[in-house]
């Protein structure tokens, strides 16, 4: 046994092999130790190895899935080795295969995946600073290639994508790319051979060449996408026939947004890494699993092109407007994640519940063609077409599979009776629901005469007829017995042992034509495979439409108007997340932007809210480009080309990257990409150096964009020296961030106001956080002796106005500078006593 497991594993080195013994997997040798330590499972031994014990450490068959899961969530993979052969005849070990191999990027059950987030496999490639990169959603079949021009995009594209397993050449040297990925393999250069990914992928695709696709010529993500393929046809070792296109996506058709943009407006993840207080958090409704999928990637790809947008803008008003969407939404319910269904249908890995599922589906697409039908709006006329109908497949399954199936078909109950006779007369024989022995008792009765006889039967001697013993002499020769009891005999005839035989093998007969049955569904079903998906895409479609619609409508948010005149104008612009999450309630910002007013300078104090107007600007532009309504009163947008932003960076010491150096790879990435048409959100740049240096860095970086990048840029500083600019560039303006005082107080106004900032509240803001006043009152001593010899670097005079200080905290009353003088230890008790008299004068 332990040869056949050591040739079994020498095919797996690099997956944890499960190796079914009867009742349990078991693992062996180094896959056992480190199983027991990451699954938390007993490490035991068997037998001898070189006479050493062998590690062994297992589970019961029936609880693997949670031990994969947790394995598929730390990155590991799994081969799951059957028992093949049948353990009774046959001698020495069973056969055994691996029948399915588990890695994280190629999981489909259910039970592995987490059902509201794609799950990608990725394979990349580079040659010299370009990239190739592929990704397969294989419960989807969405397969992609991209082709990024630098190592920025490469970041960029992994972070959208976040693949659950990457591949990647033996030769590749940019590690930092693949720290970001949980779970990376290395495989052989040859497997990155263009030539043979060309045929791979002309073979999977019905194709003769891919100039139809438009990656013929696509060499680098070729390479990827052969590597990919290899590896999908190893672990999955069936066909796919549900991936059916490689699609190649420009880059210009979205607007890009680069990895710490991403990051920073905390689109699907936040900061820390969580789900919550995400636009996806506040957005996501949908549902069904497989529309929050798509509204999380329409979120990471807004697009450029207004005429998509405006279909699911108008899409999407139609809905508002009718109200439809509430009927919609209680109409897709029921559809459930058709899309992974119908991909455990490709593998031939559906479940019989995934069957009733997808019946339960199909029987929603009339009520759903129904409800469009009445909307009748030319924007969801694509989606009715795709939805429509399928009679056929819905009654086959309606009649083929139970209402309520058990969750797997090994012990059969899936078929619904009447679906085929002869497995209803065997069923009917298994469940001895016959009168054949009621009537055979009385034939027997009648015609021996005997009327004590009865038909029974036990566990142990099966079928039997028992006769009284008063009345035993009556039975006649054919009759064999077969037992004695006290009062009675009991016989066998070959006609009841004929039918014993009949109902005990009826059973396994059920069984096997239920599984024949049940792989004859796959037959039928799999020639609709791709219908079958475009139901699926428009149903997801449909769910994510009625989710924003509906959101549109609680959050009252509004239809954003797409121009192409350059600029971004908000009128009474909210932070969606923010407006959420707060008690008080959000006070509304406008924003303009346009050619003749393309960069602002915003100031005010810390806590005013530069952050969160300068990320709800970029948001509802986001939220603009995927189509959807967006939180202010109104807005019109011209094109954007791409997204910055630089807000306060975190040390990035996983890469020994300083937070000022993870700051100045930021800028230097947007002062060499943002064009007129980008959108630029700088906060506080310079901050991790010294003030001059910083100063200076900020300086010049606005010039820049003002001037040579003419980019739409929202600049947050705390240089108010900066607000000078507005005096030498055309197109800079200062707006900020209102505070009221009263007495000792600030008030946050949270509203923006033209003009800058008259003062910066950064030790009033110290105080209200709770820094001992005597530092406070040295602080501000300290900063009127250098505001004192400051000199200004703008205008080359010296200046106390652009940095003043607001005086808000009380001067030291006298009790206090009094108190501050007396040196306790230096004090008699006669003076003591006297300064206590002179503080009491005081009060
Ligand atoms: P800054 O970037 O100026 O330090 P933030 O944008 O981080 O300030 O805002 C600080 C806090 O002020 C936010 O967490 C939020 O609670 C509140 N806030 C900001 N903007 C608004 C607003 N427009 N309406 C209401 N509260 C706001």
């Amino acid at each position: 046994m332990m040869q056949q497991y050591l040739k079994l594993k020498a095919q797996h080195p690099e997956e944890f092999l499960f190796y079914r013994m009867g009742d349990f997997y078991e693992l062996f040798f180094d896959d056992a130790k480190r199983a027991s330590q990451l699954l938390d499972i007993t490490l035991t031994k068997r037998g001898v190895a070189e006479g050493e014990p062998i590690p062994m450490a297992g589970m019961p068959y029936h609880s693997v899935e949670g031990y994969l899961v947790r394995l598929v969530q730390l990155g590991e993979s799994a081969a799951i080795c059957e028992q093949i052969g049948d353990p009774t005849t046959s001698k020495g070990p069973v056969d055994r295969q691996v029948v399915r191999i588990i890695t994280p990027g190629t999981v489909s059950d259910e039970a592995l995946l987490n059902e509201r987030i794609d799950n990608l496999l990725a394979a990349i490639y580079a040659q010299g600073d370009h990239f190739g990169y592929v990704t397969l959603d294989i419960t989807s079949g969405r397969f992609v290639l991209i082709e990024p021009a630098t190592e920025e995009e490469m970041a960029a594209e992994l972070q959208r994508t976040h693949p659950a397993e990457l591949l990647y050449p033996e030769n590749f040297n940019n590690l930092a790319l693949l720290e970001s990925c949980k779970s990376s393999r290395r495989r052989p250069l040859w497997e990155f051979d263009v030539d043979t990914a060309k045929q791979q992928l002309n073979q999977q695709f019905s194709t003769r060449d891919l100039i139809g696709l438009g990656v013929e010529e696509c060499t680098l993500g070729l390479a990827a996408a052969g590597c990919l393929m290899q590896y999908i046809k190893n672990t999955q070792r069936t066909a796919l026939p549900h991936i059916r296109a490689l699609v190649k996506e420009h880059k210009d058709q979205s607007v890009i947004l680069d990895a710490a943009t991403r990051r920073n407006l905390e689109l699907t993840q936040n900061l820390s890494g969580g789900l919550e207080n995400t636009l996806a958090a506040v957005l996501d409704k949908t549902i069904t699993a497989m529309g929050s999928r798509l509204l999380k990637r329409w979120l990471h790809q807004p697009i450029r092109n207004f005429t998509v947008v405006n279909e699911r803008l108008n899409a999407i008003t139609a809905l508002k407007k009718t109200g439809l969407y509430v009927d919609l939404t209680n109409a897709l319910r029921p559809v459930g994640d058709m899309e992974r269904i119908l991909a455990r249908l490709a593998l031939r890995s559906a479940r019989p519940r995934d069957m009733a599922r997808l019946r339960n589906g199909l029987q929603q697409l009339p009520e759903i063609e129904a409800l469009l039908d009445a909307l009748s709006d030319s924007a969801l006329e694509p989606l009715k077409k795709a939805s429509s109908p399928m009679p056929v497949l819905t009654t086959l399954l309606e009649e083929a599979v139970v209402e309520a199936p058990p969750v797997v078909i090994r012990d059969g109950g899936v078929i619904a009776p009447g679906y085929n006779a002869e497995l209803d007369e065997w069923r009917a024989l298994a469940d001895g629901a016959t009168c054949y022995l009621d009537e055979l008792e009385k034939r027997e009765r009648n015609r021996h005469d005997i009327d004590t006889l009865k038909i029974g039967f036990n566990q142990v001697h099966g079928f039997f007829i028992q006769v009284s013993r008063g009345q035993s002499h009556l039975v006649p020769p054919h009759y064999v017995r077969r037992q004695t009891l006290k009062n009675a005999e009991r016989y066998i005839i070959p006609e009841l042992k004929e039918y014993e035989d009949k109902v005990l093998n009826s059973k396994s007969k059920a069984l096997a034509i239920e599984k024949k049955l049940w792989e004859g569904l796959f037959d039928q079903l799999l020639p609709h495979l791709e219908t079958l998906q475009h139901i699926a895409d428009a149903l997801s479609t449909l769910d994510v439409l009625s989710n924003l619609a509906e959101r549109a409508e609680t959050l009252h948010y509004c239809r954003p108007t797409l121009t192409d005149n350059r600029g971004i104008n908000i009128a009474g612009g909210r932070h969606p997340v923010v407006e959420q999450v707060l008690d008080a309630p959000f006070i509304a910002n406008s924003t303009v932007l346009h050619p003749r007013r393309r960069i602002l300078i915003i100031t005010g104090p810390n806590m005013g809210g530069k952050s969160t107007y300068m990320r709800q600007t970029t948001l509802i532009t986001l939220l603009a480009h995927i189509g959807s309504y967006v939180p202010a009163e109104s807005v019109t947008l011209g094109p954007v080309d791409r997204i910055f932003t630089r807000i306060g960076a975190s040390d990035d010491l996983a890469s020994g990257r300083s937070t000022f150096m993870v700051e100045m790879t930021e800028t230097a990435n947007i002062l060499h990409n943002a064009t007129k048409n980008s959108l630029v959100l700088m906060d506080e740049i310079g901050r991790g150096t010294s003030t001059y240096d910083g100063l200076s860095l900020a300086w010049a970086s606005v010039e820049w964009l003002a001037k040579r990048l003419k980019s739409m840029t929202l600049f947050a500083t705390h240089y108010f020296e900066l607000t000078e600019l507005s005096n030498q560039i055309d197109g800079l303006v200062n707006v900020h961030l209102d505070v009221v005082e009263h007495g000792d107080e600030v008030a946050f106004m949270h509203s923006v106001q033209e003009g800058a900032a008259s003062k910066s509240y950064g030790l009033a803001v110290a105080g209200l956080a709770g820094v001992p006043k005597t530092v406070i009152q040295r602080a501000k001593n300290k900063l009127r002796q250098l505001e004192e010899s400051m000199h200004d670097i703008v205008t080359g005079e010296h200046t106390t106005q652009a940095t003043t200080q607001l005086s808000l905290l009380p001067e030291l009353s006298n009790i206090e500078k009094e108190l501050a003088k007396i040196e306790p230890d230096n004090l008699t008790p006669r003076q003591a006593l006297d300064v206590l008299y002179m503080l009491k004068t005081l009060c």
